[in-house]
């Protein structure tokens, strides 16, 4: 910077305090940092709609964005933060930035000010280190006109989550002392439970019966393949004798005493099922059968199983009692569909009164519905399928302390309830420091 810019630049910072702030993007400030950082680069792009400015640290460092009109300007403040002298003068103009001037405020912080051709709605974000680069600083100062143009990624697809009511027509499954069936309120949650998915981005809902008709356990795996479901909750109610019994449980399927027969079961593959299953009432000559548990047991999805069911039950905490503090495992043979991680729910018991009177209200089985989907969401946001939109493209986004959610969301331009999706985020608590994945387009 020439003593010339530089006195203009100080005279335009003493200026800027009696200008109006626009009013888009609020003020970002990033998680505290106590050693002072250094830009080593700034990087620019041309994208479609918008320009990106990429500042290599060396540190993380709080920083704010504001745009200024006539003229119009993107300001932006990097506190406790040096950037080497001439390194602005690197950043080639373009028809969109004019110039870049830079200068220290308080002796200590950096400012830098980017003067435009036209209007701009600027953004900013903090990535973490990931490979070989460093702490980032991302501006993007996007095209008034085109935040609208928004790619959508048609390309992706959803996760399919199948939706099995227990029973069905002459199968009514436990009846509680009121006279509830089972049956009946196991569809009417899987219908309550497929809105709250659909309303999900990026999921999808397949219920395997639509109505009070029976259907054989093997004709809903077959059906959740059919559908190429990546998930399957069937869901049940308890019951016993003891009318006191209550909460809801969750089961996996079992596979105890699998493990140390792995070698063995791999050697006589014909032999899968009665090794995995010996104590389980199954008809091991069907050769399907045999086929399903031998995937089982090689592709983890037992595992991924338990990890759905735990997910599920932490939600379904605030809701219910819990029976069981952890997934239990048994050998339902519903749980069986091939390389479909397989959770099966007891709602809650219908033999206790209370419970029934519950399984029957709806207010009750929304409740329930929504802590599965968070449930389902959490887990698709560690585990989405390669392929889906959940698995998508993302960049990391670094929680400033003083961001919401909704701050968040805004500066992104993506969806409140498309951010929560991709990050499995219920609570409002956010953390700074906390790393979220922000969908891209
Ligand atoms: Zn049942």
């Amino acid at each position: 910077m020439t003593q010339n810019n530089r006195r203009k630049f100080l005279k335009s910072i003493a200026g800027l305090s009696g200008l109006a702030i626009s009013a888009a993007p609020a003020l970002v400030s990033a998680g505290s940092s106590k050693a002072g950082a250094r830009v080593q680069d700034i990087r620019l792009s041309r994208n479609k709609g918008y320009v990106r400015l990429v500042f290599d640290l060396d540190g993380i460092a709080d920083h704010s964005i504001f745009a200024l009109h006539n003229p119009e300007r993107v300001v932006l403040d990097i506190k406790r933060t040096q950037m080497p002298h001439g390194m602005v003068d690197q950043v080639q103009a373009n028809s969109l930035i004019r110039g870049i001037r830079s200068g220290v405020r308080n002796d200590k912080d950096l400012r830098v000010v980017f003067d435009l051709s036209k209007e701009v709605s600027p953004r900013s974000f903090l990535l973490a280190p990931s490979g070989s680069s460093g702490h980032r600083l991302v501006i993007d100062l996007r095209n008034k006109k085109g935040r609208a143009e928004r790619v959508k990624s048609a390309s992706k697809r959803d996760v399919i989550i199948a939706i099995d009511a227990g029973h069905g027509g002459k199968d009514p499954g436990a009846t509680g002392r009121s006279g509830t069936h089972e049956k009946n309120v196991t569809l009417q949650i899987a219908k309550r439970l497929e809105k709250d998915i659909n309303a999900q981005r990026g999921m999808k809902a397949v219920l395997i019966r639509k109505n009070d008709r029976y259907m054989r356990l093997r004709d809903r795996i077959h059906k959740a393949r059919d559908h190429h479901a990546d998930m399957m909750i069937s869901l049940h109610a308890d019951s016993f004798p003891d009318p006191r019994a209550r909460g809801s449980s969750i089961y996996a399927l079992s596979v105890d005493g699998a493990s140390s027969e792995t070698a063995r079961m791999l050697a006589e593959k014909e032999n899968a099922a009665d090794i995995l299953f010996g104590d389980v009432n199954l008809a091991v000559d069907d050769q399907m059968v045999k086929e399903v548990l031998f995937d089982l047991s090689l592709t983890g999805t037992i595992e991924s199983s338990l990890d759905i069911g735990s997910e599920i039950l932490g939600q379904l905490k605030s809701v219910n009692r819990v029976h069981k503090k952890k997934v239990q495992q048994a050998g339902f043979a519903v749980l069986k569909a091939p390389n479909i991680p397989s959770v099966l729910l007891e709602t809650a018991f219908i033999s206790n009164p209370r419970e029934e009177r519950n399984l029957r209200s709806s207010s009750h089985q929304k409740k329930v519905a929504k802590a599965i989907t968070r449930g389902v969401n959490k887990y698709f946001s560690r585990k989405a399928p390669p392929g889906t939109w959940l698995a998508s493209a993302v960049c990391d986004y670094m929680v400033c302390s003083g961001d919401t959610v909704a701050t968040i969301a805004n500066y992104h331009d993506v969806g409140e309830s498309d951010l929560r999706t991709r990050n499995g985020l219920y609570a409002d608590n956010l953390l700074a420091g906390q790393v979220l994945k922000i969908p891209v387009s």
